[in-house]
């Protein structure tokens, strides 16, 4: 087995691993950090949990450390699709590099340009980026990248998901032709296979297996779950999670609960609260300080719950996360992939139950080929609770219900509901005299859109 020591890598950079606690190079790092030091090009099919930032980070720095910095100039960029993990790059960067007088700026949303700025000004070894606000900045006429001697693109498949690919581009085009390449992506689909083969020469390739797939350290289940009645679905499958939750007594500690769409995920966030359960969501339409709260809460074990869309937790490194609750049974079988990687890490045990109702069995089945293996199904742990009594209304299905497999990240917004009689009584603010559903104040000609009733989310999230 190949030792860190092997390696090449500066004896800085190599104490502060050992600070970190790690014995022996991963596969990824053990094939990419040779060719990376040998300067060459390298393409790492890899996805998170492999041990991948450091497979890059670590070259990087030893590289860097070698050289003489440039007035101002930064000499190395990592571009990564979102502002979480361009954060955690940078957190990486920072326990790697903490024996080294190496300097970083890290430049994402949501945050001011001002501090960036100045950053930049002062002049930094690394920038560390997603590709928008980096391209903000080159615009805004604040920065050259015509000192990067060393680029690495990680997660370059959430890159071409994410609509990023042509700002890639763009971005490798500003930097200079010499520059090494250091590319990362869980998949090789066709345009990311096109990017490589126009960007990177001659390129070490590198390809780990999936470490959720063939990790044992996760216990899979699914419960497949008929709703009493199609519009109860929503509001049955918010206490079988619930059930869920309890069956797993204090063995759960904490857990992400993936839900496919924002709405969905902010209605599971509310009800779970409305239950006394210590939840709050991430999508990308929460503002960046306030993601960086949620996810600060949930690192430190003060929050129990995170209830998460794919975007916003896709890589997360949170190291003891004891549970992953699938409410939806993603529609894209790779998302399962790295839902259910997010428990499991570090060596430690995982378990991930999902919730599949008929509509999704087609998902489940292109989840069971991909991972080539069956989910061993789970008994229903409402089964033998009493059920809850119906109120008095039904919960209406929200048109958005219909859309589950959408996965697009869309604004949240209220889900709808068709009248009934008695909806929304109880509050008032209804242009429906209450007793007999009549429009006061418009005779017998009212138009349809005014015979609708709208649910809050609050009303959604029972
Ligand atoms: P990544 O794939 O980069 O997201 O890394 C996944 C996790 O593995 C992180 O928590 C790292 O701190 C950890 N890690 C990376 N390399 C090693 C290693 N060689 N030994 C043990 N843990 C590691």
């Amino acid at each position: 087995m190949t030792k860190f020591s092997e390696l090449g890598l500066d004896p800085k950079v190599l104490s502060a691993v050992e600070d970190a606690g790690y014995e022996t190079p991963t596969p990824i790092q053990a094939g990419a950090i040779p060719p990376a030091l040998q300067g060459r090009d390298v393409l790492g099919i890899a996805q998170t949990g492999t041990g991948k930032t450091a497979s890059f980070t670590l070259p990087m720095i030893t590289m860097l450390a070698k050289g003489r910095a440039r007035a101002r100039m930064p000499r190395s960029l990592v571009l990564a699709p979102t502002r979480e993990l361009a954060a955690q790059v940078a957190e990486n960067f920072d326990i790697y590099a903490k024996k080294t007088k190496l300097t970083k700026a890290l430049l994402i949303g949501g945050v001011s340009f001002k501090e960036q700025d100045a950053l930049i000004d002062r002049g930094v070894d690394v920038l560390i980026a997603t590709p928008g606000r980096l391209l903000d900045h080159f615009e805004r006429g604040k920065l050259l990248l015509t000192g990067v001697q060393i680029m690495v693109v990680d997660e370059a498949d959430r890159m071409l998901d994410m609509g990023f690919i042509p700002d890639i581009e763009r971005i490798f085009q500003l930097t200079p032709f010499t520059r090494q390449t250091l590319f990362f992506s869980a998949t090789m689909a066709p345009e990311i296979e096109r990017i490589t083969n126009t960007f990177l020469s001659n390129p070490e390739k590198i390809e780990v297996a999936r470490a959720a797939t063939t990790s044992e350290n996760i216990e899979q289940g699914v419960v497949l779950y008929k709703a009493s009645r199609k519009d109860r679905q929503a509001k049955e499958k918010r206490a079988l999670l619930r059930a869920l939750i309890e069956s797993e007594g204090e063995a759960c500690t904490n857990a992400i609960i993936f839900c496919n769409r924002k709405t969905e995920v902010d209605i599971v966030a509310k009800s779970l609260n409305k239950y006394g359960y210590n939840a709050a969501p991430i999508h990308g339409d929460l503002d960046q300080s306030q993601r960086m709260k949620t996810l600060e809460g949930f690192r430190d074990g003060n929050l129990r719950f995170l209830c998460a869309s794919d975007v916003a937790a896709r890589g997360l490194d949170i190291p003891n996360v004891s549970h992953v609750f699938n409410f939806d049974v993603p529609s894209h079988a790779e998302d399962y992939v790295h839902r259910i990687g997010r428990t499991g890490r570090a060596g430690r045990k995982g378990k991930a139950l999902m919730i599949c109702v008929p509509n999704d069995e087609k998902y489940l089945t292109a989840i069971e080929s991909l991972v080539k293996q069956e989910i061993p199904r789970v008994e229903n742990p409402m089964k033998d609770l009493p059920q809850e009594e119906p109120k008095a209304k039904p919960e209406s299905k929200p048109k958005s219900e219909s859309r589950s497999n959408d996965r697009s990240e869309k604004p949240a917004r209220e889900p709808q509901q068709k009248s009934s009689s008695n909806s929304r009584s109880s509050r008032g603010g209804s242009y429906k005299s209450r007793d007999n559903n009549r429009v006061m104040g418009m005779g017998d000609h009212v138009p349809a859109f005014l015979m609708r009733s709208f649910k809050t989310t609050e009303e959604a999230a029972d």
